[in-house]
Formats: C-alpha cells, sequence, structure tokens
C-alpha cells in the first residue's frame, strides 16, 4: 500500500507541475528503491526521527544481552547525537558521518583522537574531573563497546546516511497524523468521500495549530514537567504547550448557516482548503 500511495501521491504533485525538491521518508528498502529509479530528480533524504527511533529499539535489544548492561545510560545520549550529528552537517554528508561516528571515541573517555592523520575532537567544551568522574564510560574491550560499534558502524546504516545530510524529519507530519486519528479513528470504517472531508478537517485543525505556544507559569516562564517514560524506562523532561484551538469549526459552522439559509451564496475564504471542503461536500 505504502508504494502505491507513494506513486500516486508524487505523480499527483508532479502531474500538477509541483516542484519536488526533497522527499523524507522512512528507511523502507521498496521505497528507497523506487525513488532511486523512477524519481531520480528528487532529492531522497531519510527521515531522523525513525532512523532514531530504529537505532534506540537496537540499543535497548542490545542492552538486555549478557554484559551489555552498561549501555542503558548511554541509550539516550546516543540517540540525540544522531540529531546533532545531522543538525550539524547542513547538507555535508562527511561532517554527519564523522559527527556520528565520534560517539564511539566520547564513549570511552577519549575526546581527542587522530583519523586519517587528521586530529579529531568532540564538539562539546572541556570537560572536568568532576564531570567525568560523573559519567559511566565504558571499555574499549567490553561486550556493550562491541555491540555499540556493531550499531553505529553498521554497513546500512553508513550508507543511509548519505541521505540524510539534510536534516529532515518527519515530525509535523506525525503530529498530523495524530489529530487525523481524532476526525478518523482507525477502529471505525468510513466511505471515501467522509474520509475525505475527515482528511480535510484534520488538514483545518492542523493548519491551525501549526506554531504550538508553549505554556507560561505565573512569572512568563516556560512551564517544565518531568515525566517518566514508559518506552525508554527513564525519567525525561518535557515542555508544556498551550491547548491546541478549533476557531475554524466556529467558522465552518458560520459558512454552514450562511449557505443553508441562502443557497446562492458563494464562499470566498481565502484558504483553499475552507474552499475545497464546501465545493465537494453537497449540502442540503
Ligand atoms: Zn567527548
Amino acid at each position: 500500500m505504502e508504494t502505491v500511495a507513494l506513486r500516486r501521491g508524487l505523480d499527483h504533485l508532479l502531474d500538477n507541475g509541483l516542484h519536488v525538491e526533497v522527499l523524507a521518508t522512512d528507511r523502507s528498502t521498496s521505497v528507497k528503491k523506487i525513488m532511486r529509479k523512477e524519481y531520480e530528480e528528487v532529492d531522497h533524504q531519510f527521515d531522523i526521527w525513525h532512523t532514531a527511533k530504529n537505532i534506540q529499539s537496537k540499543l535497548i535489544s542490545k542492552s538486555k544481552k549478557r554484559g551489555c548492561a552498561a549501555l542503558k545510560p548511554w541509550m539516550r545520549s546516543v540517540r540525540n547525537h544522531l540529531w546533532y550529528s545531522a543538525a550539524k552537517a547542513k547538507g555535508n554528508v562527511e561532517t554527519l558521518k564523522s559527527t556520528w561516528n565520534s560517539v564511539l571515541h566520547h564513549i570511552i573517555d577519549e575526546h581527542t583522537w587522530t583519523e586519517g592523520g587528521t586530529e579529531r575532537s568532540c564538539h562539546h567544551t572541556p570537560l572536568t574531573d568532576e564531570d567525568r568522574e560523573k559519567k559511566m564510560w565504558l571499555c574499549k574491550d567490553s561486550e556493550a563497546y562491541q555491540e555499540l560499534a556493531r550499531i553505529v558502524l553498521n554497513t546500512t546504516l553508513q550508507k543511509d546516511l548519505e541521505n540524510m545530510g539534510r536534516f529532515k524529519h518527519t515530525g509535523a507530519l506525525e503530529v498530523f497524523h495524530s489529530s487525523l486519528l481524532k476526525y478518523a479513528p482507525k477502529r471505525q470504517c468510513f466511505s471515501y468521500q467522509s474520509m475525505k472531508q475527515r482528511t480535510n478537517l484534520a488538514i483545518m485543525h492542523h493548519n491551525e495549530n501549526l506554531t504550538q505556544k508553549p505554556k507560561l507559569d505565573s512569572e512568563g516562564k516556560p512551564v517544565i514537567v518531568q515525566e517518566w517514560s514508559k518506552r525508554s524506562k527513564e525519567w525525561v523532561t518535557r515542555k508544556r504547550y498551550q491547548q491546541n484551538t478549533v476557531n475554524f469549526r466556529t467558522k465552518l459552522m458560520q459558512l454552514l448557516l450562511e449557505r443553508r439559509n441562502d443557497p446562492t451564496v458563494i464562499f470566498r475564504d481565502t484558504s483553499s482548503t475552507l474552499l475545497y471542503f464546501f465545493t465537494s461536500t453537497s449540502i442540503t
């Protein structure tokens, strides 16, 4: 289904004259193949979120192995390091690779090293003795380190890093999917027409809340809370955001009543989605 949707979606955009410069997806092998063979002109980038999630699952599973528990305190840092490396790359794949691979030095308390005759160092500020004492550094000959090295230097991952230099991620799409679930729950079956309109509602909901404002306390500072993450099994800090607004619904109801009272009314709303919603729905 994914490959059918990909071809249909992309062809639809291209046929309508839209210039698609970059497409970010997960690292599905079938999608990789289609993009390489059929859409050479589009730069195919891999979503950092999916890749980081994949690395984290590998780390969780390896940390359960005998002699690899030492990986546990590092899992979050390794995942964040991938985000950091991609953000710092600014399109340069070599920078991305060397920053990502540097984790194998940092984790054994080695912050400057020589690579191919070049002096390299971690990007962080020099660590104090106190900082160093707090960290649970790995030993280079430990099983945990060997497992980490296998994950970091994995051939497929190293190859895929070449398609991650532009730091693309589908975070906004994930947020859209979660708002789509409110309008079209997966447990219910909808007709094609209904699904289309429900998707339109989700689009309007999403667009209205594109810029989420942080929740502020009485002193005007952002509210940050500590929460237990069931997935990573550790305490994490999260910023609280203001509740989403749904003002578009009131607007829709007003338009609906206006149209109901006078069928000759033509909506001239600036939002094309709103127009689409009405032009493709029969209101009687
Ligand atoms: Zn370091």
